[in-house]
C-alpha cells in the first residue's frame, strides 16, 4: 500500500512532523493540545490504531473522583502520606484542568456527590473508614482546599432505595462526566488547531534514523523528529521494562428504569465494584477482583464469572424492586503497576512517555498529558 501513495502524500501527510503521538486516548489528546498551544509551528500528528481511541478513554465509567476512603486507607497501608497526596493532587488538577479546556457543558459535568457503600458485613471495613473520616479531611484539605470532603451520609441510604447497605460515605466533591462527549470535545478541540488524527493506523516498529524516527505503522511509513507514546495499557509492545500490568474493566448498562432513585457515583468493595446513573439507566462496573490474572489482559471481551456478579449487585442491591434488561456489556483495558504515580517520562533520546494512570485517567489524564508535552517542550 505505501508504494501507491503520491508524493503529495507522502511529503504531506507521513512526512515533515515535528512530534508525532501514539494513542488518540485523553492522555494523547491532552499532550497534543497543551504542545500546539505552546508551540503553535509545530506539525504534530497523532496515531490511533482504533477506528475510535480504543483503550479506556471512551470505554470509561466517567466517574469525576479523587478517592474514595476505603481505596486512600488502602494505598496508605502501603504508600507514604506525601506519594498518596501527590496522586490525589494529580487527579484533582487533571479534573480541574478538563473543565477548564472544555467547560463543564461540554463534559456534562454534574457534581452529584460520590457515596462509597458498605453492606451488611462490611462493619468492619464501614467502622475503620468512618473512623479515619476527620483524618482523611485534615489530609486533603490543603490539596482540594475544600472543607468536609467525606461525612457519613446513611440517612440517604433509603432515598437511593439501596438494599443491603448499612452505611454509606459521602465524597461532597465528586462528580459525574459524559465520556463520549469529553472525548469527541477533546478530538474537535485537536483537530480545530490543525492536528492530524490518523485512525486504523497501528504503530508497529519505532527506527532511531538520525535525526528523525521512521515510525512503521498499518498504513504506511511516518517520519518525526520527536515521539509521545500514549498508550498506556499497550505500552508494553514497545517497553516491556516500564512493567506496565493491564487491567480489563468489565462494564453494562441497563435500560431505562422509570423512577430511578440512584444519583450520582458509587464506589463499592474498595473500588473494585462502581455505579451511577446515566439518562435514567444504571452503568455498573468492576469485578476485576474476582479473578485478577483472567483480567490481566489487552484482549477485549466480558466473561460470564464477571459480568453474573455485576447483575447479583445490580438486582440484590442497587435496584432490588426491579429487573431491568441489559442493553450494553463492553470492557475496556487500564493500566497498573507497583506504583501509584503514573509513568511520564523520556524513555529514549526523542521518546517520551505517559503512561499508567491506574485506572484514574478521567481524573488526571489532561495533567498527563501536560506534563508529557512539558517535558518533551524543554528538549526543543
Ligand atoms: C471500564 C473502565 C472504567 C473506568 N472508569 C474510570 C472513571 O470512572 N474515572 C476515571 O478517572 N478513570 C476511569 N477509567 C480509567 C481511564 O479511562 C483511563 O485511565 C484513561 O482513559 C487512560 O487514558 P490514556 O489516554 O492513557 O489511555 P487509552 O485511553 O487507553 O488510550 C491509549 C490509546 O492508544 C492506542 N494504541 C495502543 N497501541 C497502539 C499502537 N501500537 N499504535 C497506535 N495506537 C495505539 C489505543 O487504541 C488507545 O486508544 C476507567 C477505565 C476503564 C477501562
Amino acid at each position: 500500500m505505501q508504494d501507491n501513495f503520491s508524493y503529495w502524500e507522502q511529503s504531506t501527510f507521513f512526512s515533515g512532523y515535528d512530534v508525532v503521538i501514539i494513542g488518540s486516548g485523553i492522555v494523547g489528546l491532552s499532550a497534543a493540545l497543551h504542545l500546539k498551544s505552546n508551540q503553535p509551528k509545530l506539525k504534530i500528528g497523532i496515531l490511533e490504531s482504533g477506528f475510535l481511541p480504543s483503550g479506556a478513554s471512551t470505554k470509561n465509567a466517567g466517574f469525576a473522583c479523587f478517592g474514595s476512603v476505603s481505596e486512600l486507607l488502602d494505598e496508605l497501608t502501603t504508600t507514604s502520606e506525601s506519594e498518596v497526596m501527590q496522586v490525589v493532587e494529580m487527579r484533582w488538577k487533571g479534573l480541574c484542568k478538563l473543565r477548564e479546556t472544555l467547560g463543564d457543558q461540554a463534559l456534562d459535568y454534574q457534581q452529584l456527590g460520590g457515596y462509597e457503600i458498605f453492606k451488611r458485613g462490611d462493619s468492619l471495613l464501614s467502622d475503620a473508614c468512618i473512623e479515619q473520616i476527620p483524618y482523611l479531611n485534615q489530609l486533603l484539605k490543603d490539596v482540594i482546599r475544600k472543607p468536609d470532603i467525606y461525612a457519613v451520609s446513611n440517612e440517604k441510604i433509603a432515598g437511593f432505595g439501596l438494599a443491603n447497605v448499612d452505611s454509606m460515605i459521602l465524597n461532597r466533591y465528586e462528580a459525574q462526566i459524559d465520556t463520549g462527549k469529553m472525548m469527541s470535545a477533546l478530538l474537535q478541540k485537536v483537530k480545530s488547531l490543525g492536528i492530524s488524527v490518523y485512525n486504523n493506523c497501528k504503530l508497529i516498529q519505532l527506527i532511531k534514523n538520525h535525526p528523525e524516527f521512521i515510525l512503521k505503522t498499518s498504513q504506511g511509513d511516518y517520519r518525526s523528529k520527536k515521539v509521545i507514546m500514549a498508550t498506556n495499557a499497550f505500552i508494553g509492545d514497545f517497553y516491556p521494562e516500564l512493567r506496565v500490568v493491564p487491567g480489563r474493566g468489565q462494564v453494562l448498562v441497563t435500560e431505562p428504569i422509570p423512577g430511578l432513585k440512584i444519583s450520582g457515583t458509587f464506589h463499592y468493595d474498595q473500588g473494585y465494584y462502581y455505579f451511577r446513573n446515566i439518562h435514567d439507566r444504571i452503568l455498573l462496573g468492576g469485578g476485576r477482583n474476582l479473578d485478577f490474572k483472567a483480567e490481566e489482559t489487552t484482549d477485549y471481551g466480558t466473561t460470564e464469572r464477571v459480568q453474573s456478579a455485576l447483575e447479583e449487585l445490580l438486582y440484590e442491591t442497587i435496584i432490588p424492586q426491579q429487573r431491568p434488561r441489559i442493553e450494553y456489556r463492553w470492557s475496556g483495558v487500564m493500566a497498573f503497576g507497583e506504583q501509584l504515580k503514573p509513568i511520564i517520562r523520556q524513555l529514549e533520546p526523542g521518546v517520551f512517555c505517559a503512561v499508567r494512570c491506574n485506572g484514574m485517567g478521567v481524573a488526571m489524564g489532561s495533567l498527563s498529558g501536560e506534563q508529557v508535552a512539558d517535558l518533551l517542550i524543554s528538549e526543543l
